[in-house]
């Protein structure tokens, strides 16, 4: 199989003789090149904002002279821009890498998912601020869901964000949280731009991004849907995403019963 690597070492054992000991190594090729690979997407993720700094702190030290004062003003909200972006670069990075070494399961802490939603509903809103999308939220309040409830508001955030980011101004947010079959669903659908379909597998890997400009340009890390990979995953839940071009796209999770309880019973469990 010339797509396999052997990594073979010749041992003299004696005149004229050698014991030859193969070993495959197509694995740990692999796991290394994906190393390397993240390594490069990190370092060109982080050298991009501080080359936009860099230019910007040059044209700030040169040496003042008439309408300084609001020249200055706005080399200094560029370069605030560029920290942010690189801090939230950096916050989700250590999320992925937290998630990833964590090799226990998740706590089964009853998560009240109704008022998270009603939480994240008015983040929505003021992220949205002037461009007034339309976020409704259709939450079953007796049902709670057993996990995290750090790394599940931040997974679900991540999607919620996304709606924003991704649907055009007055566009419609729904999201929605309820018993499906015998376990539950967390739906997050907008009215967005919509994703094209050969990209829809590969968007919950790291720095995958439809359009990189846009991403950048709404301050997306492209980590966003990675992290809500490993939550759900950890969760034993899975995600779903369907998507028209121009229409909008919908993102759910779904969980199994074994995460799901009425609020009653899990009042009566403690
Ligand atoms: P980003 O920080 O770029 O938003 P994510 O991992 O959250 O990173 O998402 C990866 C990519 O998936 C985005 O860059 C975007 O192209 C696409 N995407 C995610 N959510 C949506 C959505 N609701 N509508 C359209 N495209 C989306």
């Amino acid at each position: 199989d010339p797509a396999r690597t052997l990594s073979v070492v010749a041992i003299p054992i004696a005149k004229r003789r050698r014991l030859l000991m193969a070993r495959d190594v197509t694995r740990l090729k692999r796991l290394e090149r994906i190393r390397r690979d993240f390594v490069a997407n990190v370092s060109h993720e982080l050298r991009t904002p501080l080359t936009v700094m860099t230019g910007h702190v040059e044209a700030l030290s040169e040496a003042p002279d008439g309408d300084t004062l609001g020249a200055w003003r706005a080399e200094i909200q560029a370069v605030a821009e560029q920290t942010t972006r690189m801090r939230h670069l950096v916050e989700d990075l250590l999320e992925l890498s937290r998630l990833e070494g964590d090799r226990r399961p998740p706590p089964e802490r009853p998560v009240a998912v109704a008022a998270l939603a009603a939480e994240l509903a008015r983040e929505a809103r003021l992220l949205s601020g002037p461009r007034r999308h339309r976020i409704e939220v259709e939450a079953d309040e007796g049902l709670v869901l057993l996990g995290a409830e750090g790394e599940l508001r931040s997974a679900f955030a991540n999607l919620v964000h996304n709606a924003v980011q991704y649907t055009p101004d007055g566009g419609r947010i729904t999201i929605r949280w309820g018993a499906e079959g015998d376990g539950a669903v967390f739906v997050v659908t907008d009215t967005g731009i919509g994703i094209p379909a050969p990209h829809i597998p590969r968007l919950t890997e790291r720095f995958y991004r439809v359009d990189v400009a846009r991403s950048r340009e709404s301050g997306g890390t492209g980590l966003g849907l990675a992290i809500v990979r490993h939550v759900l995953a950890r969760h034993g839940a899975r995600l779903e995403i369907e998507s028209a071009v121009g229409r909008g796209s919908t993102f759910r999770c779904r969980f199994d019963a074994a995460r799901v309880r009425r609020r009653a019973e899990a009042e009566a469990a403690g």
